[in-house]
């Protein structure tokens, strides 16, 4: 049990993690877990990445901080080399994922402020997940998120996810629509991938009424779909796309991106943070960039993807209670027909991590670094709780 002087927003945590190496957690007992969930798409170079421990060593007995009223160097190289990897214009960097929503969202609303709309409007989706912010839990497309949070930020309109027409609907009735907020595959709302050409038809919508695309890509990029961010799957440039998970392989670190003229919005004084983009987080950002520029980690991410679909696919062909098994790289879900949180447990006691979400969907999020063998027994071992499960629920 963890001590009351903790709020119990988190309820019981059934498990203590003291250590991590690789794709591998030890408990206060001195048991070893395969991490198939990567402290939710955060580590994905696997646990204390040298590269990342070593710039984080040198940073941690060179400076640690010094506010946003000055240079970082750090900063700027960070700042360089996600723009030059993205095709964005530049960057806001915040400490978390709500909060890089949240810049993304006072772009837009900055935008509808500059063309004089009373509210501005953020077209967001059904089973999305922005963080936890009043305006992100707002964009948020899930019910319980909001429960008892009232009154929520105006200014948001929602239609289901991968309906492209239920958009163009919205916009013969609204003329004070600025942006579109969407995730290209939606994490905690259960690995939802939409038709391939969704964000293409998005990206056509959004040129055609002078939009914001704004993509958050909290959970997907960082190489986790098989590219750096997985719009470039779709060969599309948003106009603003958001990052954050897995850019500090495990230090917190967001990041707002922005091009055209989404990027000339904030001028100075519209935003800041006290600690985004500080020293420590950036070095950590740039060794994980590095790392994965100079390694096949990227590309590993599809080919594991494909593989774990495959064999996925394979070992739960005849189990009914199966419905769907999607992904796109390392982003996986299983969905059941029935709740299967107690899947979480069963996992644990065959020393493997996983996650449930959306209720019904086992979703897999391991460690980039994952090798063949391991790759081989995480399908192996999730098809058989998997299948035991469905046995004894029937
Ligand atoms: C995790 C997540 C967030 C929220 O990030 P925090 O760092 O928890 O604030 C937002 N959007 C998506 C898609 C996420 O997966």
């Amino acid at each position: 049990m963890a001590t009351p002087a903790l709020m119990q927003n988190y309820g019981n945590r059934a498990l203590t993690l003291v250590r991590g190496e690789g794709n591998y957690v030890w408990d206060d007992a001195g048991r070893r877990y395969l991490d198939a969930i990567s402290g939710i798409a955060v580590c994905g170079l696997g646990h204390c990445h040298p590269a990342v421990t070593e710039a984080l060593q040198d940073q941690a007995q060179t400076l640690l901080h010094v506010s946003n009223l000055y240079n970082i160097p750090a900063q700027e190289q960070l700042a360089d080399r996600l723009v030059f990897l993205s095709g964005m214009d530049n960057v806001f960097f915040s400490n978390s994922g709500a909060e890089a929503n949240e810049a993304a969202i006072k772009l837009a609303r900055k935008l509808g402020n500059e063309r004089g709309h009373a509210v501005p409007r953020i077209v967001v989706m059904e089973g999305a997940f922005h963080g936890r912010t009043l305006a992100t839990l707002t964009a948020t497309g899930n019910e319980k998120v909001q429960q008892g949070f009232a009154p929520l930020p105006e200014g948001f309109l929602r239609v289901p996810f991968n309906d492209v027409e239920a958009i163009e609907k919205l916009a013969a009735s609204h003329d004070d629509i600025v942006a579109i907020l969407v995730e290209p595959v939606q994490g905690e709302g259960g690995i939802r991938v939409p038709a391939p050409d969704y964000l293409n038809k998005l990206r056509e919508l959004c040129d055609r009424h002078d939009w914001l695309l704004m993509l958050d890509e909290i959970q997907t990029a960082n190489g986790r779909s098989g590219k750096l961010f997985a719009y470039q799957h779709a060969g599309i440039l948003p106009d603003v796309v958001t990052t954050a998970k897995g850019l500090g392989n495990g230090v917190p670190i967001g990041a707002c991106l922005a091009r055209g003229a989404a990027a000339s919005l904030f001028t100075a004084g519209s935003h800041g943070s006290t600690f985004g983009g500080n020293p420590l987080a950036c070095r950590a950002g740039l060794a994980v960039l590095e790392t994965l520029e100079s390694s096949w980690l990227i590309e590993r991410a599809e080919q594991l993807g494909t593989r774990l679909l495959q064999q996925l696919r394979l070992q739960l062909a005849d189990c009914a209670a199966v419905k769907d098994i999607r992904g796109l790289g390392l982003l996986i879900g299983i969905e059941l027909d029935r709740p299967c949180a107690e899947l979480v447990e069963l996992a644990r006691a065959q020393e493997l991590l996983i996650n449930v979400t959306a209720g019904n969907v086992v979703r897999l999020l391991p460690p980039l670094t994952l090798s063949d063998e391991e790759c081989g027994l995480l399908a192996s071992t999730v098809s058989e709780l998997i299948q035991q499960f469905a046995r004894q629920a029937a």
